[in-house]
């Protein structure tokens, strides 16, 4: 996180921001069901603007607009950066008469702003990653009826978002899917570039799963790529990002983790699986899996994924149930 940054920050902000990029919606084109929401508002509420918002790290991105031309807007000087350390509408009749605000540049310049009421988009476990606002130029009182009338929709906005993280998520074990997985390795690539901070990536492999199907059955198969799933996705940080690559194998990104440490989170998934049982309709079921870790280090993502994956057939060569690491 930076240093010396003079805009609120809510908890849990480096999970925010997770989940916001999880959603894959920044720097994406306009999109109809998003304009429709604030045409919407600015007709309902009689406003010139009216926004849909993300707040990244260090901007507040504009997903629809009415009536503006901008296209983001710094986190230091964001109405909205102050509405996602609420968990209710912010309303700012005036802006002449708020000292957080009466100097603001977007008071003081263009655009002028006089009125403001957002409303935090929330997902639901709880992380506020952007606002619906309404902005005028002329200062204007709001009612309780009229709040909740904006929290509404910013309910529908939140609905079209769950459209998306559908879109996001592996149908089967509701992991996220390989292509957003991929983007998202992308992004904490160049984090890692900007910050120098540290990163693993894993790929684990369920041994011998073949058999577990033939034996037991596609059906009984499924319960236990389910299972397993959800068993490591619970057991990593919040901050950690799990999916499932394809068939049985997983992968999982360790945030601020270098290779040993690495190491012993999924040394520690690799014990619990092997320890756990799964109930299935066809009886209990065992199973065990291999993994490999390369620690990100200047290199392509192809590299990364191409490292780790030969540290996973290091492990299945040496016996499977055990994890390696690239050197
Ligand atoms: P190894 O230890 O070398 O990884 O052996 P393996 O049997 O796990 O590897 P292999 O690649 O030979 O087989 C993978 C199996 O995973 C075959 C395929 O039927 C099964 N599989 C892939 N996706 C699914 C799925 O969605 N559901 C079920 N039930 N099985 C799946
Ligand atoms: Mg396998
Ligand atoms: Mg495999």
């Amino acid at each position: 996180m930076v240093d010396n940054i003079d805009y609120p920050v809510p908890e849990g902000e480096t999970e925010r921001l997770n989940k916001l990029m999880g959603y894959d919606i920044l720097d994406t084109a306009p999109e109809k069901p998003f304009d429709k929401i604030t045409q919407l508002a600015s007709t309902m509420f009689d406003t010139p603007v009216s926004l849909v918002s993300f707040v990244d790290e260090k901007r507040q991105w504009l997903k629809s607009k009415v009536g503006i031309y901008m296209k983001e807007i710094p986190r230091e000087i964001s109405f909205c950066a102050h509405t996602i350390c609420v968990d209710e509408v912010m309303v700012i009749p005036d802006t002449f008469e708020d000292k957080r605000f009466k100097q603001n540049p977007l008071v003081v310049n263009y655009p002028e702003m006089r009125f403001y009421a957002g409303t935090p988009l929330r997902t639901s476990d709880g992380f506020n990653i952007g606002t619906l606002s309404i902005i005028d130029n002329h200062p204007k009182e709001f009612s309780q009826n009229e709040e909740m009338m904006l929290q509404k929709l910013g309910s529908l906005v939140m609905q079209e978002m769950s459209l998306r993280e559908d879109a996001a998520c592996d149908y089967l074990t509701k992991a996220m899917n390989r292509r957003t997985f991929i983007n998202l390795l992308n992004k904490e690539i160049k984090r890692a570039n900007r910050h120098g901070a540290e990163f693993c990536l894993a790929i684990l492999d369920i041994d011998n799963f073949k058999k577990v199907n033939d034996e037991h059955g596609h059906l009984a198969g499924d319960e236990v790529l389910k299972a397993m799933s959800k068993l490591c996705e619970h057991n990593i940080r919040l901050s950690d990002i799990w999916c499932r690559l394809g068939g049985e194998e997983f992968a999982c990104m360790l945030i601020g983790t270098d290779a040993e440490n690495a190491n012993k989170v999924v040394n520690k998934l690799r014990k619990m699986v092997a320890e756990t049982k799964v109930k299935t309709d066809k009886g209990d079921i065992g199973i065990t899996v291999s993994a490999g870790i390369c620690e990100y280090k200047d290199m392509e993502v192809s590299e990364l994924i191409e490292n780790a994956d030969k540290a996973l057939y290091a492990a299945k060569a040496a016996g499977r149930n055990q994890v390696c690491i690239s050197e």
